[in-house]
């Protein structure tokens, strides 16, 4: 009786203290700007930004992965901490995030793909957007041959996409129904592109340009960093580089040689331009298949990033480190919303 009561008490005590054990929670941002059109929602603005890392300063314990990373090794969490990254490499993150990163004196390290370094285009996704999503005309048939597969889409009405319609569905996310066949069009190239290795969503996305009638640009608010802009943001105390892949695949897809080559030159490259090593990895979409942890860990990583939901613990894999989308809302929300992950 007296054993079952003890045993009772245990398993109770055990949950109150797992319940109150350390939290980390990771952010991922993407970007700080303010933009008309943001299906994917990866903006915060940068007013919301700083009221964040204000809440940050004056609440939490921010600190970096590294320390997260180590202190997972040691089996001894800092409590209530929070990690800032930021994946992708948006110019934005220099002429932004870093400034108010600066004047709160948070650390924060940002992934970087290596592919769109040398500014000969936007990110594809932001690509099709702009080709897409944007007021104008188009051809009303697109044929596309993909995988091997021949695809044929009729825009009809579509075709023709007015101001009005632009303004009337600029707040359509991504994930939702789409409200126009311009906007099916985009989810359904979206998904079909995704997952290409590098080189045939390149080949991909020319046909899709060269039917749209445009030329390859690059918008000012939508310019990857340049080489010389990447170094520019890993100067100073305060930022760490991380690696994330060259052409942002999705890792799962690709077999294990892809992968590594993936994982591998993004890391050479960041490296080549830094002078110093790199020992933080995000996985492109946080997709990984059973092989990945292990390629990235052979590569010389000491911790990578999914994008799963969740807080780290005590029993967190360094090699699958959670990470919570930053929504872009105000500080007051931000400290409601933080505390409810910090105290899951
Ligand atoms: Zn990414």
């Amino acid at each position: 009786m007296i054993r079952r009561q003890l045993g009772r008490l245990w398993r109770t005590t055990r949950r109150y203290k797992n319940r109150l054990g350390p939290r980390v929670v990771i952010l991922l941002y993407h970007r700080i700007t303010e933009l008309p059109l943001d299906p994917w929602l990866i903006s915060v603005s940068p007013c919301h930004f700083a009221e964040h890392l204000e809440i940050l300063q004056q609440y939490n314990r921010p600190v970096r992965l590294q320390q997260v990373s180590e202190a997972l090794r040691q089996k001894e969490l800092p409590d209530r901490s929070v990690v800032i990254t930021f994946d992708d490499g948006y110019a934005d993150n220099l002429y932004n995030a870093k400034l108010l990163l600066e004047r709160y004196d948070v650390p924060a390290t940002f992934f970087l793909t290596t592919g769109n370094m040398r500014c000969e285009g936007e990110f594809w996704w932001d690509e099709l957007e702009r080709l897409l999503l944007h007021p104008g005309s188009l051809p009303d048939v697109l044929d596309l041959s993909i995988d091997g597969i021949t695809h044929r889409w009729k825009l009809g009405e579509a075709a023709h996409y007015s101001e009005e319609a632009f303004r009337r569905y600029r707040c359509w996310r991504a994930w939702e129904d789409g409200p126009s066949l311009r906007h099916s069009l985009y989810s359904q190239l979206w998904e079909l592109l995704h997952t290409l290795p590098g080189g045939e969503r390149r080949r991909v996305m020319n046909d899709i340009l060269r039917w749209a009638e445009a030329e390859p640009a690059v918008r000012p608010t939508h310019r990857p960093l340049s080489l010389e802009e990447a170094i520019a943001l890993s100067q100073g105390e305060l930022v760490e580089i991380g690696a994330h892949t060259v052409t942002h695949p999705v890792l799962s897809t690709l077999p294990v040689a892809l992968q590594r080559d993936e994982i591998q030159r993004g890391k050479a490259k960041l490296e080549q331009m830094l002078g110093w090593q790199v020992t933080s990895f995000a996985y492109p979409h946080g997709s990984t298949s059973a092989e990945t942890p292990a390629i990235v860990q052979e590569a010389k990583f000491a911790c990578a990033c999914s994008t799963t939901a969740d807080t780290v613990t005590k029993a967190s894999d360094p090699f699958r480190l959670p990470r919570v989308v930053a929504p872009n809302c105000d500080g007051r929300t931000f400290a409601k919303w933080l505390s409810g992950w910090l105290l899951r």
